[in-house]
Formats: C-alpha cells, structure tokens, sequence
C-alpha cells in the first residue's frame, strides 16, 4: 500500500516522495517524487492523557478507552499513557487494573502515575487527601497491580530516592514533577536516574534569579529531557520559546488532556473530581489549571505558529516522547518500523492516522 503522500518526515527531515506500507511494517520512503497531497508524520505520542472525549480514565471500562481511543486516533495520536492523577491507593489499583493492554486503537504503551508522592506544596489540581509520602511498599503495590511505564514524584520528599531506584530497576521512567524541588536537590534526582520532568513550569518551584528551581535545573542539562504543555493557557508564549531553546531536541509535547478534549465546554471528570470546561480552558472549581481540552495536533500547531520549525515540532510529539518512554521503536519512519503514521494536509489538519498500517480516516 501507498500513502499517496507528497512528502514524509524521516529523522527530522521532510523527504520527498511517498510511503509505502505492507503487512503493518515501512517497506520504502521517499518513493517516486511529485503527484502526491500531504506529508506523512511518525504518529504522536502522548504521555500524559488523563481522558479524552467526554471519558476519564481513572475510571473507565473497555469501552469507555474504545470511544476515548477512537477520538485520540482522529487527532493523530497513535501511542499513549493513561494518566491517573493522586487518589487512594484501592483507586489506583482499579485504574490500573482496568486498563486494556491493546485494541482501544492508539497503542497503550503503559499508565503514567502521576502521584501519590507529589510535593503538598505543588499539588495543583490534585487532592490533597491522595497524597502520600514516599512509601517503598505502597510503591510496590502500585507497579504490581498494572503496567507502569511512567511515574510522576516529587524528588525532594524524604525517601524519594529509595522510590527512584526501585523505579529505575524495574524499568519505569521517572518524571520529576508537582515538586519544590530547589536546583540542587532536582540535580541529585537526575544524577539518580530521574531523566525528565512533568509539565515543566507547571507546578513547580517558581524560577527566582539566585534560586532557579527545578525547572531551570531541568533546562540547564543535557540529560534530561523536558515535557511540556503547550496549550495557549498553561504557559505565556515566551515561556515556551524560551524552553524551546534552551531544550532542542529533548522538548516533548505533552497534552494533559482531560476528558474535555475534543468536546464542548462543559463539565467533565478528572481523577473522578468535577472540572469545568469554559472557553477551552479547564479549572477546578477553586480556578485552578486541571489539564487541558487541547490535543497533540494543536500543540503542534501552537508550537509551529510560536516559531519552532513544522519538522522540528512534529518531533517534539513523536521522536522525543518515544525516546522518554524507552520505545526507540515507535516515533519515527523508517524501513521496517511499525507503519505509526499521521498524515497531515496544508492546513495541518489530521487527514488520515494509521497504527500497525491500520487505517483510520478522519471525519
Ligand atoms: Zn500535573
């Protein structure tokens, strides 16, 4: 099978000509020149997605992630991590347990526990009747009961580190995030083996000139790879172009999603807690950001309608977030990678989105 593509993204550069498919696999790029519409993108992937179309899923059945799966699929999504905020431990086990390992459409890569060990300074929307110290046993738990690819957790909490090792061990990315973390105590979780942080900004020690915090800590290194939620509302653009700069090629665009994206404004669920939805922009009742109605796609687009290059931001959804995840074998196009693709036309409207070479086509 051929796209019928004009032009495909390939390790971060647009390459003419078409893709062809067979038996769910890449089988050539750049094949013949001129005649087709579009390009083809490596599928999104989105590590943080707390709902999606009305559903939440820290508390949905099979088809709950069917019609949530569906929907993720028409914004370009081919690859994701439930995202279950803090709650009770019995919560998250349930959520975890309820989780479908595959068929909702979109790969599960595996659920993003985002919580219970988050700093009581820098909860944000989460409940602080969830939250809990760090715990090795409750950790434990938690891995056992479903799984975890991804875990969020505040690194200076007392115990954090004996979190991060078990977390490193058995292979789960750690995410510092909803942390008060000063830039000498974010160091010591990166030098252990945290890599990334959650929503960078976004509930965190503000930046202060002598006292830059984690975000800065983050920003400033190499190594560590920075997710981020660029929905028009959680950051001022110059705070997106900033990072942006600082943190080429290990940039990730996260969604945050809740189940408000993709619907109208309204009220909706998020961790089982009532959220409102007004005007795009979603709020606890106390006002305060509780995710996000906005998809990858539009990320993408503010990202590019910022500055960021349209190549460079498609890998800021793709390639980046799969190298967080460990999934070097999903985000990108290349022969003999699994056919994960998002074609986009001019307009950068999502036309068409395959997984595994299956089709799935826009309404
Ligand atoms: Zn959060």
């Amino acid at each position: 099978m051929r796209l019928g593509v004009a032009a495909a993204l390939v390790d971060g550069t647009l390459l003419p000509g078409d893709v062809a498919i067979d038996d769910g696999v890449v089988t050539a790029l750049g094949v013949g020149a001129g005649g087709g519409h579009g390009i083809a993108a490596p599928g999104f992937v989105d590590l943080q997605v707390n709902g999606f179309a009305g559903v939440d899923f820290q508390v949905a059945d099979g088809d709950a992630y069917l019609r949530a799966g569906e929907a993720l699929l028409a914004t370009g999504v081919t690859a994701f991590q439930p995202t279950f905020i803090t709650a009770p431990e019995v919560d998250l086990a349930t959520a975890l347990r309820a989780m479908p390992v595959e068929g909702c459409g979109p790969r599960i890569i595996g659920a993003h526990l985002e919580g219970p060990f988050l700093s009581p300074r820098r909860l944000g929307a989460h409940d602080a009747a969830g939250c809990r110290a760090p715990d090795l046993a409750l950790l434990r738990r938690l891995l056992d009961a479903g799984p975890v690819t991804e875990m969020t957790l505040a690194p200076e909490l007392h115990g954090a580190f004996e979190l991060i090792d078990e977390l490193v061990a058995r292979g789960v990315t750690v995410s510092c995030g909803h942390s008060d973390a000063t830039a000498a105590e974010a160091h010591l979780a990166f030098d252990r083996g945290a890599r990334t942080v959650t929503h960078l900004f976004n509930a965190m020690r503000p930046s202060a000139p002598r006292d830059p915090g984690i975000a800065m800590a983050a920003l400033a290194r190499n190594d560590v790879t920075v997710q981020v939620i660029v929905d028009g509302h959680h950051l001022a653009g110059e705070t997106v172009l900033v990072a942006w700069q600082a943190a080429r090629g290990r940039f990730a665009l996260v969604s945050d999603a809740v189940g408000a994206a993709g619907m109208e404004d309204g009220r909706y669920a998020l961790g089982g807690a009532e959220v409102t939805a007004q005007g795009g922009v979603v709020r606890r009742a106390d006002g305060t950001l509780a995710g996000s109605a906005v998809p990858m796609i539009e990320a993408v687009r503010h990202l590019h309608a910022l500055g960021a290059k349209l190549e460079e931001a498609l890998t800021a959804a793709s390639a980046v977030p799969a190298r967080i995840a460990g999934r070097q074998d999903l985000g990108r196009l290349a022969v003999g990678a699994p056919a994960d693709v998002v074609v986009l036309d001019d307009r950068l409207d999502v036309q068409r989105t395959l997984v595994a070479g299956g089709e799935h086509v826009a309404r």
